[in-house]
């Protein structure tokens, strides 16, 4: 893809995003990797519903900005620490899901596995440790989870899923979203009927032979 198409992606997903009611006001943000010290991403005090392709920020890998008119987020350097930890990711998305955040508050979570769906896409669904929003420290909490798992939840805030393209990491927001409002509804009318070991077992041989089947 090239930067122009690139912009103009990032612009639709945060359209996307704000339609979708998982981002408010300004809140979120969107980076895509453009090469090993350059990533493209949204602009702080931008709201996602609104961007055009001029408001995005070039950044360098210590957060600083290369170009464009804007200031780059603070929540981008847990996007750098994202990068940092997984080399075969070119994406990072940041939202606050409404009911994947509920149901963490509530102490619930979403690594319980569930749905066959799910466990197949994401896996677990893990929450880091509280951190102050946009804060080093919040960077600093989320590298050991974003090593092993592909989306996480930031306690009392948000989540942050990351993929090799933009698309990619977008749609493991929509599903996130999308499985905790089911597990939600599932929780209101009664007890959450949990996969088992072996049930998870061939899932994940299904998924290997599906990946293998597909190459
Ligand atoms: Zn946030």
């Amino acid at each position: 893809m090239t930067e122009a198409e690139l912009r103009e992606l990032i612009c639709e997903v945060g359209r996307r995003m704000y339609a979708r009611n998982l981002v408010a006001a300004t809140d979120g943000n969107i980076s895509v990797r453009l090469g090993p010290d350059r990533f493209l991403c949204t602009p702080s005090g931008v709201s996602k519903g609104f961007m055009r392709r001029q408001d995005l920020v070039i950044a360098d890998g210590r957060g600083h900005r290369i170009a464009g008119e804007n200031r780059v987020t603070s929540e981008f350097f847990t996007h750098l620490a994202a990068y940092e930890e997984r080399p075969d990711i070119a994406a990072v998305v940041h939202a606050h899901p409404p009911m994947a955040v509920a149901l963490m508050i509530a102490g619930r979570g979403m690594t319980e596995p569930v749905l066959p769906e799910v466990v197949m896409a994401l896996g677990a669904v893990p929450t880091c440790a509280y951190a102050t929003s946009g804060s080093r420290e919040g960077a600093a909490v989320v590298r050991e989870l974003i090593r092993t798992h592909d989306a996480v939840l930031l306690d009392r805030h948000g989540s942050l899923s990351v993929g090799p393209d933009l698309l990619d990491a977008y749609f493991k927001l929509e599903k996130i979203e999308h499985a905790a409002q089911t597990l939600w509804a599932a929780q209101a009318l009664g007890t959450l009927r949990v996969l088992d070991a072996s049930q998870i077992a061939r899932l994940r041989e299904s998924g290997a032979n599906y990946r293998e089947g597909g190459e």
